[in-house]
């Protein structure tokens, strides 16, 4: 047994259920009905894209004994689900020394002998992307000459990031972030009593990214998403003393403040859009743009950019609003 690696809970998600990247996961389907899922096995996309859940889809798959496999019933899913199915091994790359030489080592050997209870043995690489060279060498011996009854899955957030020793060895799968409509759809599930526009205008800021989606509206998403707009009325119609007491807001905390900032660079950028003729869906931005040059929602829309920036170094919060509403005063 490898004492390095961590073992944890895999959740179990049926693969039809996994939303967008339908090529992908038709594939995948297909490769596990005709029992010709390879050996090693690459996912690779940005942050909150799905890798780990796909990863997670695929070791359950791996240990299941089940009909359709993953059924989510028989003892192995359920052990997997509780933490505790042995032939299930994660080592994760955002842990220090998580994927290092010696990890890797272990794994190799560990690689060799027979699974506990599973036809199948699975080690979950999380996070690649901080794998050194020497470890992936590492790797590459038992990628070269792998045991039957092992699989490996890999998530990197790109498999450029991995040596094309390890590459040409592997199975790579690429996921993308989903339309922002079918992101909204999926997160609007999770969150019912979230307002279903905010839930749509957060997937659009978000670029259709649901991991980001989500975090996004953990992190007060409906009260950032509405003070962005007061924020961005008060900038074209109220006075500045308005905008002053809005911008303070944000030294209730940096994640915060951030969202904040990214609403109204969004709402910025479609009032850019209103501005020159360009089609908007956005209400704010069309009623705003009528009151100002093109000029002007410029220079705001540069300068909500720049704040942006400024609030990724160590300012004071407290200091950031006042700043912020003196830099949108064109
Ligand atoms: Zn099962």
């Amino acid at each position: 047994m490898c004492e390095n690696l961590r073992k944890k809970a895999v959740a179990v998600m049926r693969l039809e259920e996994f939303v967008f990247n339908d090529n992908v996961i038709t594939e995948l389907s297909d490769s596990m009905r005709n029992n010709t899922l390879p050996h090693a096995i690459i996912i690779d996309g940005a942050k909150g894209t799905g890798k780990k859940t796909l990863a997670n889809i695929i070791a359950c798959y791996s240990v299941c004994t089940g009909n359709e496999r993953p059924c989510g019933n028989c003892p192995a899913c359920l052990k997997a689900q509780h933490n505790s199915h042995p032939d299930i091994f994660i080592a994760d790359g955002t842990q220090s020394g998580g994927l290092s030489v010696d990890v890797i080592r272990n794994i190799r050997s560990d690689a060799y002998i027979m699974p506990n209870e599973a036809a199948t043995k699975v080690y979950l690489l999380l996070d690649c992307d901080k794998m050194l060279a020497p470890a992936q060498n590492a790797f590459l011996k038992v990628l070269e000459e792998p045991p039957s009854n092992v699989r490996f899955v890999m998530t990197v957030s790109s498999a450029n990031m991995l040596l094309q020793t390890v590459r040409s060895r592997s199975r790579l799968y690429s996921l993308y972030p989903a339309p922002p409509e079918q992101a909204a759809e999926y997160v609007a599930k999770l969150f019912p009593d979230e307002d279903y526009n905010n839930i749509l205008h957060t997937a659009q800021l978000c670029d259709g990214n649901i991991g980001k989606t989500i975090e996004t509206i953990q992190n007060g998403g409906q009260e950032a998403s509405k003070l962005a707009d007061d924020i961005f009325r008060a900038v074209f119609f109220g006075k500045e003393y308005d905008v002053l007491v809005l911008t303070n807001k944000l030294s209730a905390g940096r994640p915060f403040a951030a969202s904040v900032l990214e609403f109204l660079s969004e709402n910025a950028a479609e009032c850019v859009k209103a501005a020159v003729g360009a089609e908007t869906s956005s209400a704010i931005a069309k009623e705003c743009a009528q009151s100002m040059t093109k000029a002007k929602i410029l220079r705001i829309a540069e300068n909500i950019d720049r704040a942006k920036s400024v609030l990724g170094t160590n300012i004071n919060l407290n200091f950031f609003g006042t700043w912020l509403s003196s830099v949108l005063k064109v």
